[in-house]
């Protein structure tokens, strides 16, 4: 595992660099105003929505929603990991990550001085290249049309062959000692006892199996029909874990179902690479496979990070519904509100290979369609090993579904399940959990007037600000991955959408942090008092500590957090319609905001800072103030001045 980076070399690094310069040389920008634009990357578009605001140091799509910082750009666009982000953008600004922070050792993708990811393109041109000149080659060709695949298809999935033999590889590319030592690191050779040294792919079809970036990290090589299975030649066979290829982090077929995945709004999982080869065939475009392993924790991130909507396929058996099962329990933890996980069973007997040849792509997306939902597949599981109609069969149901409870994350997909189940047990909710109730955590959602439906509700519901309606709930976030949106509804209004004073006080404090001495006066009100103060509070202190941090470096404090995505919609509020404010109005509204939010705590809690502020004065006349009670009254007088106003 990577150490953790500290969060002040992210804010110098976020000071530092410019996102402007860093997504014009990927996407060429024009000035727009204040602002930087060109047609979105991540949508296709004839007019440019995509906005770089050079302030914020922050990037908008008006379009399609996406938005997000330096880091987050690299992330989306090229494929990267948080830390792989942060690593090119100090390199790029002649910064070095802190050492303290590099508690893991960089992966070694040198072997002899060879380049394991360069070396693994070689094999992979050569395996292409005896698919097309080999003079064995027909066995392999015939072998793919029987599976009735294409050229164009085999070619778009870089199918290749490796003949018979034992040395066709060794011989070509591991004729230095070096560059054998290089293709045994790959796991492309493989040793015996004796130390034979010979090709481990012998008389297959390959597949060649792409990292998140698109480079060639290992195969998977189906044999050969004319080949006698036998003990030590599996029907399917992959590269062992090496240096690059980590099967519990990579699918099969990810990187080119991107677009394909995008198209669907979601992501079919399957068990094999000819399923996923059959159903491009087929002309679907969104399916992955898992490389011989259950799916992790790892494929989940990976996963969700292109679409909030996956879809496992399993076969209808028992096998198929055990796997299912285990990858449900894998799934629950990744379960934010928004992520959906469904199940399609096919019949006995078929895998998606040969379902797709009997429907046809239409008859396939229509059983996509259809698929169990996450929360269904696991009510029914779980009623069938239990008979309801019995009061032990209710205890005994609580007892199973209780573990399986405690995995969700909290949010409203587990308050339904749980209230689901609390009807079909007829013990109360939290009697299930054996615990209390789940209190929210999130200052941002629940059933307040903060929650996300007050957001829809106000204009913002067909906006890029509107929240995912799809699952569940309405709230997003994932590891690594909170800037994204899935919502593709363009944005048009006329009017400023309404906010409640506090957001639009986080709105201007994201957007203008300079500012912050200026709602300094809001410090008397006390978290927790009024919703999302607490939140407000935090920023400024943020802000105080560090007079340079910008709007990015504001909003990576919060990556990981569910409330980031309407951190980040606020961040991009327009105010009164601008998307600049000049400095004396940006105080201005602040001013009148902060106005509000006072007149609005003084009514609802009357006299309450005027006593706590009379209290501290009578104090002051009987001894001497603590530093802490001195700035306290200070702020407390700067409020009661305000309330005058
Ligand atoms: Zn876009």
């Amino acid at each position: 595992m990577a150490g953790r980076i500290p969060q002040y070399f992210i804010d110098q690094l976020l000071n530092r660099i410019d996102i402007v310069d860093l997504i014009d040389g990927y996407v060429p920008l024009k000035k727009a105003g204040a602002n930087y634009k060109a047609c979105c990357p991540f949508h296709g578009e004839k007019s440019p929505s995509f906005t770089v605001s050079p302030t914020k140091q922050f990037y908008h799509c008006f379009g399609c929603g996406v938005n997000g910082t330096a880091i987050s750009f690299l992330m989306e666009y090229d494929h990267m990991e948080f830390r792989e982000a942060i690593e090119k953008l100090a390199s790029g600004a002649g910064m070095e990550i802190p050492e303290e922070s590099q508690g893991f050792t960089p992966k070694q993708t040198v072997s002899e001085g060879i380049d394991l990811y360069q070396l693994m393109n070689q094999v992979n041109e050569f395996y292409q290249k005896q698919l097309r000149q080999h003079p064995e080659k027909q066995e392999a060709v015939d072998y793919l049309q029987k599976r009735g695949l294409s050229g164009e298809t085999a070619k778009r999935f870089g199918m290749g062959f490796a003949p018979e033999g034992w040395d066709n590889l060794m011989s070509t590319l591991g004729v230095s000692a070096s560059a054998q030592k290089a293709l045994l690191d790959t796991g492309m050779l493989t040793q015996n006892e004796k130390k034979r040294t010979y090709d481990r792919f012998r008389h297959r079809i390959m597949f060649p199996i792409h990292d998140h970036r698109g480079r060639v990290v290992g195969f998977g090589g189906r044999v050969l029909e004319q080949a006698e299975p036998q003990p030590g030649n599996p029907k399917y066979l992959n590269s062992p874990e090496t240096p690059i290829f980590h099967k519990g982090s990579e699918l099969y077929g990810l990187f080119g179902a991107r677009g394909g995945i995008k198209v669907a709004d979601g992501v079919l999982v399957v068990e094999g690479y000819m399923d996923v080869v059959a159903l491009a065939e087929a002309g679907i475009d969104n399916a992955v496979a898992t490389l011989g392993t259950a799916t992790t924790p790892m494929h989940l991130q990976r996963l969700f990070r292109h679409t909030p909507n996956i879809t496992f396929s399993f076969d209808g058996d028992r096998a198929g519904r055990a796997a299912a099962w285990k990858a449900l329990e894998t799934s629950l933890p990744s379960l934010q509100d928004g992520f959906q996980v469904s199940f399609l069973f096919l019949p006995d007997g078929e895998d998606p290979d040969t379902m797709v040849k009997k429907v046809g792509k239409d008859g396939f997306e229509e059983l996509i369609k259809k698929a169990t939902p996450l929360p269904d597949f696991l009510i029914d599981s779980l009623t069938k090993q239990a008979d309801i109609n019995r009061l032990d069969g209710r205890a005994k149901l609580s007892n199973l579904a209780k573990p399986l409870l405690e995995k969700f994350p909290n949010g409203v997909l587990k308050k339904l399940v749980l209230e689901r189940l609390s009807a079909l047990t007829q013990v109360s909710p939290h009697d299930l959990l054996g615990i209390e109730p789940p209190v929210s955590q999130e200052p941002f959602t629940g059933n307040s007037s903060y929650g996300n439906s007050s957001y829809g509700n106000s204009g913002y519901g067909n906006s890029s600000f509107g929240t995912n309606n799809k699952g569940y709930g309405g709230g997003k976030g994932y590891d690594g991955n909170n800037f994204r949106k899935f919502n593709r509804a363009p944005q048009q209004s006329a009017r400023e959408p309404y906010i409640t004073p506090v957001r639009r006080a986080i709105s201007l404090l994201l957007q203008y942090p300079k500012l912050h001495p200026e709602f300094e006066v809001l410090e008397a009100i006390p978290d927790e008092q009024v919703r999302g103060i607490g939140m407000l509070h935090e920023l400024r202190r943020m802000c105080k500590e560090n007079p340079t941090i910008n709007t990015a470096a504001l909003l990576e404090r919060y990556r990981g957090q569910p409330f980031l995505d309407t951190l980040a919609k606020l961040a991009n509020h327009h105010h009164h319609n601008l998307e600049t404010l000049e400095e004396e109005e940006a105080i201005n509204q602040i001013q009148g905001t902060a106005s509000k939010i006072i007149a609005e705590f003084n009514s609802s809690q009357p006299e309450r800072i005027f006593k706590e502020l009379e209290d501290l004065q009578k104090r002051a006349t009987l001894t001497k103030l603590s530093p802490d009670e001195e700035a306290r009254k200070e702020v407390l007088a700067s409020y009661i001045r305000a309330s005058y106003k």
